[in-house]
């Protein structure tokens, strides 16, 4: 089995009745999801086992990669993919969205049009296989959509909040989904990713994901542990720089605002929603090693040789140190979430 098939098979044996009761719900019912986490929050990963438990339910609407795709495309399918949605300004529109990046977001109404285009055009590239989704037929299947990246501000919580209005006369329940992690277990998982500078290859000194053991090596120099590319034998540098970082954190600030105002509103419009927390305070874990994200720690023996151990994921947060909790554990309660606040 491989490891996302071990997980998968964990969710159904701790959360099989909550998985058949969501699933029996999804063959009548589509749901619209916000699906609100921080960065590196590990929402790919919840996302890509929802999929694997309720196949062929979910298409992931992604706002960046939206705006990345049309960023790919040549200036000509560009303003051809762009001309039905904004006719007259298509060439200011193409500009703004070619200059787009991580300081320099699309603006709100720009990134909403495109939004409801894609949902409307049911052309996402995750999309599920066939037939296609379409939400102007009055029996199409039931498709639920889940929401990422949207809404990041302010003036887009406005705009999801008129989305949710649009797409109720499709049929359409919403749901708004707050994932909750502490700075610190993001800071943590931030600074461990690793690069190859030639080859890209992405790394991680706490998972050691795509590299293994044999790569770490230490610096006696600088008495500290690094990796080196399995496939060149260079040594990785890290993925994210401390600029990187501090933007990071000022947009995470923001994200944190719009996600707890998106819950609050939708609470008193009795819209159902949840807010989920990803970790737990370590005096207050009071379960086994299955629920957690494991990670390595290193040791150095006397011969130079470099052994690792499995331990438990631990991080700081202002009220103490915490675990962080495996995917397979919150993605089980976000199924058991949904069954309590939409299916009653
Ligand atoms: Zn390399």
């Amino acid at each position: 089995m491989t490891q996302v098939e071990q997980d998968v098979a964990y969710i159904k044996s701790n959360f099989g009745k909550g998985v058949e009761q969501l699933k029996v719900y999804l063959e009548s019912h589509k749901l619209l999801i916000f699906f609100l986490t921080p960065k590196m929050g590990g929402k790919s990963t919840y996302i890509g086992f929802l999929r694997e438990l309720f196949p062929e339910k979910f298409t992931v609407i992604s706002a960046g990669n939206i705006v990345r795709n049309i960023q790919g495309l040549s200036d000509s399918e560009a303003l051809y993919k762009l001309q039905p949605i904004f006719t007259d300004r298509t060439n200011v529109v193409l500009q703004e969205i070619k200059s787009a990046d991580v300081k320099n977001l699309v603006s709100d109404d720009v990134l909403y049009k495109l939004l409801l285009a894609e949902i409307n055009s049911g052309d996402s590239s995750v999309s599920p296989k066939s037939p296609p989704y379409c939400p102007n037929l009055p029996y199409s299947p039931n498709y639920s959509l889940i929401l990422d990246g949207f809404p990041r501000t302010m003036v887009q919580l406005d705009l999801a909040f008129d989305l949710i209005e649009k797409l109720k006369i499709q049929g359409f329940v919403p749901f708004v989904l707050n994932i909750v992690v502490s700075d610190g277990v993001l800071d943590k998982r931030m600074t461990n990713r690793r690069v190859c500078a030639k080859c890209d290859l992405v790394g991680n000194m706490d998972t050691l994901q795509n590299t293994g053991v044999d790569n770490l090596k230490f610096d006696f120099t600088k008495n500290e542990f690094f990796l080196t590319c399995p496939t060149c034998q260079t040594p990785l540098i890290k993925k994210t720089t401390d600029t990187e970082l501090s933007e990071m954190a000022e947009r995470r600030k923001v994200e944190k605002d719009v996600y707890a105002k998106m819950v609050e509103t939708a609470q008193k419009s009795q819209i159902p929603q949840t807010t989920l927390r990803t970790d737990v305070l370590v005096k207050y874990f009071s379960g086994d090693d299955a629920m957690l994200n494991l990670s390595n720690s290193y040791q150095l023996d006397k011969q130079g040789q470099i052994t690792s151990e499995s331990v438990k994921f631990t991080a700081y947060s202002p009220q103490g140190e915490v675990y962080a909790y495996h995917p397979r554990w919150v993605v089980g309660n976000i199924v058991l979430e949904m069954n309590l606040k939409i299916r009653n």
